[in-house]
C-alpha cells in the first residue's frame, strides 16, 4: 500500500481531469485570462451558494482580510478583536493596515474565540471583530454579532477554513460585515494556485472592495482609492465553478470521515474534537489533543501516519508580532492547545482502508 498521506490533492484532480482540462484549455484559446466571463460566473453562483448578496473575488485570503479591513476604514490607531489561535495571515493583515490586535484566548473544546471573554478587552479604540471559524467549526457567530451591535462595531469573519459551514443553515460568512475566504489549494473549495473572496450584503462596502482589488478604480482609468492588484484570473475561476458544483459532497465526505475518526478513535490519552448539534462543522482540520505530543507524534512518524501541527504558538508568539506589539498577552488556553494539539489526515479521498489504518494506529498507541 501507498504511504498515507496529510493531504493528497492529485486524487481530486485525476476525477476531475477530463472537465478540467477542456475547460482550461477553452480558456486558453479565448485570449481573456483575468476577470472576464468565468469570473462573473463564479461570483454569481457563488453568491448564491452561500446566500450572500455580493461575492468579490480576488487573488488570496490574505488580501480578502486585508481588502475588507480597509473596506471598513480600519487602520492607525484601531484595535481589532481577534483570536491567537490561527493562521499567521489573519495577524499579519491587521498589522498591515496598521491596526491593533487584541488577543482574546480561546474556548479548549471548539477552538474557537471564547464568546465569554469578548466583551473585557473592549476598548474605545475597539473598530472590529475579526473572528475565524477555526478548521471549520463556526465560532458563535450569532452571539459575537449581538456584542457588535452593542458595542457599533464591526464584525470580520476569516472563514478561510470554514467554506460551507454554518450555524442554524446559515452559512458562515453572512453573519458580520463582510466574510473573507481563501481558495488556496489545500482549503475545502480551493483552486490550482492562489484566490480569495470578499461576501457582504452591504452594496457599498463591496463596491469599494471592487475597486479596492483592481487598483482603486472600476472604470477604466479612474482610481478613486489606492488598492491593489489582486484579481482573480480565469483559470482558477473555471476551476472553482467545476469544484463549487460539488464541494457539498466534499464537505460531507469530510464529516462522513470525522465521524468515523469520533465513533472508533478510543484511547484515553488522545482527545478528539467536539461537534455541536446547531453547528455544520465541515472539519477542514480534525484536530486531536495529547498530553505528551512529541511522544505521541514520535510514534506516529514510526507507524507511518503524517501529522500537522495547526498551530504551534499563539500568534502573538511569532517574531514579527512580537516586535511590533507593545505588552503580549499570557493567554493559558490558547498556550496549552498549541503544545497539545495534532492535526491527522482529513481530505475527502482518503479511503476507508486508510482511515481503518489511522484509527487503529491510534488506538495502539
Ligand atoms: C489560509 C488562511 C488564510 C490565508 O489565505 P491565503 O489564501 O493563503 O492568503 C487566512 N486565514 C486563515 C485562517 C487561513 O487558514
Amino acid at each position: 500500500m501507498k504511504k498515507i498521506k496529510l493531504f493528497d490533492l492529485s486524487r481530486q484532480y485525476s476525477r476531475l481531469k477530463p472537465t478540467l482540462e477542456s475547460k482550461i484549455s477553452r480558456v486558453l484559446a479565448t485570449g481573456q485570462y483575468i476577470m472576464g466571463k468565468n469570473v462573473i460566473a463564479f461570483e454569481k453562483n457563488v453568491s448564491k451558494y452561500l446566500s450572500t448578496k455580493n461575492a468579490v473575488t480576488c487573488n488570496s485570503g490574505t488580501d480578502a482580510l486585508i481588502m475588507a479591513l480597509r473596506s471598513l476604514d480600519i487602520g492607525q490607531g484601531d484595535e481589532i478583536i481577534t483570536t491567537p489561535f490561527t493562521y499567521f495571515s489573519t495577524i499579519e493583515t491587521i498589522l498591515l493596515v496598521g491596526a491593533e490586535p487584541v488577543f482574546v484566548d480561546i474556548d479548549p473544546k471548539t477552538f474557537n474565540i471564547d464568546t465569554a471573554k469578548i466583551e473585557q478587552k473592549i476598548t474605545k479604540k475597539t473598530k472590529a471583530i475579526l473572528g475565524v471559524h477555526i478548521f471549520g467549526h463556526p465560532y458563535e457567530a450569532k452571539e459575537v454579532k449581538k456584542i457588535c451591535k452593542k458595542y457599533k462595531i464591526k464584525m470580520i469573519e476569516d472563514c478561510a477554513q470554514s467554506f460551507g459551514a454554518s450555524i442554524d443553515k446559515k452559512q458562515t460568512g453572512t453573519f458580520g460585515d463582510i466574510g473573507c475566504f481563501s481558495f488556496f489549494p489545500t482549503k475545502n473549495l480551493g483552486c490550482a494556485g492562489d484566490g480569495g473572496m470578499m461576501i457582504t450584503d452591504n452594496s457599498q462596502l463591496a463596491n469599494k472592495a471592487r475597486m479596492l482589488r483592481n487598483h482603486g478604480g472600476i472604470q477604466r482609468n479612474v482610481h478613486n482609492l489606492i488598492g491593489y492588484n489582486s484579481r482573480l484570473d480565469e483559470i482558477q475561476a473555471v476551476i472553482l465553478l467545476e469544484k463549487l458544483k460539488l464541494v457539498t459532497k466534499l464537505n460531507k465526505d469530510r464529516i462522513k470521515i470525522a465521524r468515523e475518526y469520533h465513533q472508533s478513535i478510543n484511547n484515553d490519552k488522545v482527545v478528539t474534537p467536539s461537534n455541536f448539534n446547531n453547528v455544520n462543522h465541515i472539519y477542514h482540520q480534525y484536530t486531536l489533543i495529547v498530553d505528551n505530543r512529541v511522544k505521541f507524534t514520535d510514534y506516529l512518524s514510526k507507524s507511518n501516519i503524517p501529522f500537522g501541527i495547526y498551530y504551534p504558538k499563539p500568534a502573538y508568539m511569532q517574531p514579527a508580532v512580537k516586535k511590533r506589539m507593545g505588552g503580549l498577552p499570557k493567554l493559558k488556553v490558547t498556550e496549552e492547545i498549541c503544545k497539545k494539539c495534532v492535526s491527522i489526515p482529513m481530505f475527502p479521498e482518503l479511503t476507508k482502508k486508510e482511515i481503518n489504518i489511522i484509527i487503529s494506529v491510534i488506538n495502539d498507541y
